[in-house]
């Protein structure tokens, strides 16, 4: 297998990371992404790997649509430079960054604030805690960040559990703030918990982590959930899959988060996957040039990487 590593830089530190890293191959079916985060071992990189399996050797099911709408990300930064981002993007939804460490309720309400101002009253907001409050701070909260009219909030407590009673509070408390589960589908081990415990409204799915376009849309059947697609912050060719996977869902209600090529200063492609008016085409990237590629050392410790997986689902992704 003919891997090559990738190293993009990002033009704002996202998830404690400054360059993004993974690697491209080819196959049959087409080019194919994997790029498990450095905090990732066997046997979940194992999911990973699925994904890119399927990209190269089984490539993606049917397209129902030609195009996937997608939101603007705005990270924890002030609240003018999330007015420009999002006045910026061209989209109509915006996904706002709150809980950040070090940063206060005051913070969170101005960014959302400047984003809704951005949007106007017929944009969406959403907004992403990325698990970070309990329940009492969770109800607190997204009780004052209701005002500025939420699309949803995206995992705003850690457990599914805590998400389920926070629903319940907030319906009890007439607060309407749908609740979208991301880290408890694709961390838990046990995506379906969610929906037993009737602790989510959404559901966020990305592919890699899931394991691949098909498996994704089996686990968006069985949930019964609408669902949001989101990118592990891939490069061009590996975002391609998760534009797959919005385009073959029978219903795609809300934005997506698959316009992260945005956050990195290089790509792999000289026409990277990126939206125009808040919408991304479904095509297939092809890796162009070399100034992606990275040095000997990166390329050795994705080599190491892959080599930990079993022989088995290194030849034939199972
Ligand atoms: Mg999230």
């Amino acid at each position: 297998m003919n891997l090559q590593a990738f190293s993009l830089p990002l033009r704002n530190r996202f998830r404690g990371i400054t360059v993004r890293e993974g690697v491209l191959f080819a196959g049959p079916a087409g080019w194919a992404e994997w790029s498990p985060f450095y905090d990732y071992d066997y046997p979940e990189i194992g999911h990973w790997w699925r994904a890119a399996w399927e990209a190269a050797y089984l490539g993606f099911p049917a397209p129902i649509r030609d195009q996937v709408p997608v939101n603007a990300t705005v990270p924890a930064i002030g609240a003018e430079a999330a007015h420009r981002l999002v006045a910026a993007s061209g989209c109509r939804t915006a996904k706002v960054k709150v809980a950040e460490p070090g940063q206060t309720l005051a913070d969170d309400l101005d960014r959302v604030e400047a984003v809704r101002a951005a949007l106007g009253p017929q944009g969406r907001v959403r907004v992403d805690a990325n698990g970070a409050w309990d329940v009492d701070d969770a109800q607190r909260r997204l009780t004052a960040l209701a005002r500025f009219d939420l699309e949803y909030a995206e995992q705003p407590c850690a457990t599914a559990e805590e998400l389920a009673e926070l629903r319940v509070r907030l319906a009890r408390a007439g607060v309407q703030v749908p609740i979208a589960a991301d880290e408890s589908i694709r961390r838990s081990g046990d995506p379906e918990r969610v929906v037993a415990l009737a602790a989510a409204d959404i559901a966020v799915l990305k592919v890699q982590p899931l394991g691949g376009v098909r498996r994704c849309l089996e686990l968006a059947e069985r949930l019964g959930l609408p669902v949001v697609v989101s990118s592990a912050l891939e490069s061009s060719v590996g975002l391609a899959a998760g534009v797959a996977l919005a385009a073959a869902l029978p219903e795609l209600p809300y934005a997506c988060g698959l316009n992260t090529a945005t956050m990195f200063t290089a790509d792999v492609s000289d026409d990277p996957l990126v939206a125009v008016d808040g919408m991304i085409s479904v095509r297939p990237v092809t890796p162009q040039g070399t100034t992606w590629q990275a040095d000997p050392a990166t390329q050795r410790r994705w080599q190491d990487r892959w080599s930990v997986m079993p022989d088995e689902l290194r030849r034939n992704g199972e």
